[in-house]
């Protein structure tokens, strides 16, 4: 590294605005093929998509979210033990959370440290973290460099161990926040905010919770996150499964044992091929006496490069090391004059025919790759996404692929349509039952709605999900959530 710039050192695994990922969106890159190649691609990638919306033209109440009734236990909390019992709280402090992960986290550290303390923080889990604390899944880690993601490094002054940090240790790294900024006596856990009513005379915001709590605050963060309730697929007879089940989000290491051990002997299907499924299907492929993995709509699975952190590069950095970085990220991306010059020229329908050309050029990588990673070639073709790249989250994994060429290892590709039945015995696809003993929702959470397990009541009395009721969905998102409540 000593030959490198201090700005290269700082900025090393970082993923740059011209990185493939990003650069899909390069007006300015070569097209190598004809139109007449995108166009077929194009054309695929509709009627793909066609297939899909026919099959769900619910949209999103394809989905339970409330799980209530015999669904409830999807969102029981595995980790937390027993509910402490405790008094109801129904002091003022100035600035409530709700939710304890990131965000409340880093928000309240910055909040001590220009001397606010009345602080709380609510949170439905056992202990801080949010995202971490819930998700523990193996194979767990960040998807964005851990040098960026994880908050407050410089003031911690702590380097992930791996350029993609794993759960665990991001678990710990909020536990390390929330002890050196004393924000363990500020926090009530195993508590669920359920409303959060504003009082016109009073100025202050009332919280009531399943505690039987009644606070009151000035200030109310809703730090709740946008991916913390899970959310499973509506299946016909979705309760009738006789073995063992749960949703990614609570894993049971009870019934799978801490090193998946467990799973030797065991039939185990998984619902869904998200980026959770993308990191807990190599773990479960390389243990489980058979997998079967129900697949929908396939991930595009793109390069990971992954590493252990170099600890001489670690020595080398500056106190303020991710504060520096972060300041080099947001500069915008170096074009040249003339770059920018023939961008500025370009009319509009051609730098967008451009972009999605050069779109399709990462997609037809991603096939490439898997062409050259999974040996049975129906397989390899069922793992090829036909969408944009960014209509679904891109992964990276380099062990997602090879498990498919495992030999206990089965894809079963529903080509659109998903999984239709569910039976006492395992999940039925295309009229053939899979028998299971273990059935895994990869099904992700429930997105674009307000107010996580929570009311929220503004002035006159207006729900916040009504307020937003008819607005495009950016409108739901925690950006705007927070600044309406301050
Ligand atoms: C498996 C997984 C991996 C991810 N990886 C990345 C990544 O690599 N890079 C990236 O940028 N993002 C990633 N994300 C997104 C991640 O959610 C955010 O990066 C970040 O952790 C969100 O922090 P948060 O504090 O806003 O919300 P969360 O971490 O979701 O915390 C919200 C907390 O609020 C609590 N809560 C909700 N409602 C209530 C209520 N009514 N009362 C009390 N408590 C409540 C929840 O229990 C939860 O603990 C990932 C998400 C998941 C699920």
């Amino acid at each position: 590294m000593s030959d490198k710039s201090l700005e290269e050192i700082i900025m090393h695994g970082a993923i740059r605005l011209d990185s493939p990922q990003f650069g899909v969106m390069d007006p300015l890159s070569e097209e190598t093929e004809p139109q007449a190649y995108y166009d077929a691609i194009k054309k695929r990638f509709a009627e793909e998509r066609e297939v899909r919306l026919n099959y769900r033209p619910e949209g999103a109440a394809q989905y339970d979210t409330e799980l209530q009734g015999e669904l409830e236990k999807y969102d029981d909390d595995p980790y937390g033990g027993e509910i402490i019992e405790r008094d109801p709280l129904t002091d003022t402090v100035e600035c409530l959370f709700i939710g304890g992960g990131f965000s409340a986290l880093l928000t309240s550290a910055r909040l001590r440290e220009i001397g606010v303390d009345s602080i709380r923080i609510v949170e439905r889990g056992a202990d801080v973290g949010g995202t971490w604390y819930w998700n523990r899944y193996p194979g767990i880690a960040c998807d964005v460099p851990s040098y960026d993601y994880l908050p407050l490094l410089d003031e911690m002054d702590y380097v992930p161990k791996h350029r993609y940090a794993r759960g665990e240790e991001i678990y710990q790294h909020c536990q390390a926040i929330a002890k050196k900024y004393d924000l363990y006596k500020l926090a009530v856990f195993q508590t669920t905010v359920t409303a959060t009513v504003w009082n016109k005379e009073e100025q202050l915001w009332h919280i009531s919770t399943n505690r039987g709590d009644h606070m009151k605050a000035r200030f109310v963060i809703c730090a709740n996150g946008i991916l913390s309730k899970p959310k499973l697929t509506k299946i016909k007879r979705m309760t009738s499964f006789k073995g063992h089940s749960f949703h990614t989000s609570r894993w049971d290491y009870d019934y799978t044992g801490d090193d998946l051990s467990k799973l030797k002997d065991k039939r185990v299907g998984i619902i869904g091929t998200g980026a959770t499924a993308v990191q807990a299907v190599p773990g479960l492929g390389a243990n489980a006496k058979q997998l079967f993995v129900f697949q929908r709509t396939p991930s595009s699975i793109d390069v990971r490069d992954d590493w252990e952190t170099d600890t001489q590069w670690a020595k080398s950095l500056p106190a303020d090391w991710q504060s520096q970085r972060r300041e080099i990220s947001l500069r915008p991306p170096q074009l040249s004059a003339e770059g920018l010059e023939k961008i500025k020229a370009m009319p509009r329908d051609e730098k967008l025919r451009r972009q999605e050309n050069a779109n399709m050029d990462a997609m037809m990588r991603i096939h490439k790759r898997i062409e050259e990673i999974v040996s049975d070639k129906d397989t390899a073709e069922a793992l090829k996404p036909w969408y944009m790249m960014m209509c679904k989250r891109p992964c990276f994994h380099e062990d997602y692929l090879p498990t498919f060429n495992l030999p206990n290892v089965n894809l079963i590709d529903t080509k659109g349509k998903g999984v239709t039945e569910i039976t006492e015995k395992g999940v039925i696809v295309d009229g053939k039952e899979y028998e299971l003993d273990l059935l895994i929702f990869a099904t992700g959470f429930e997105i674009q709605k307000t107010g996580i397990y929570n009311e929220i009541i503004g002035e006159n009395g207006v729900e916040l999900n009504d307020k937003y009721s008819d607005a495009p969905c950016w409108a739901f998102t925690p950006r705007v959530i927070p600044t309406s409540l301050l």
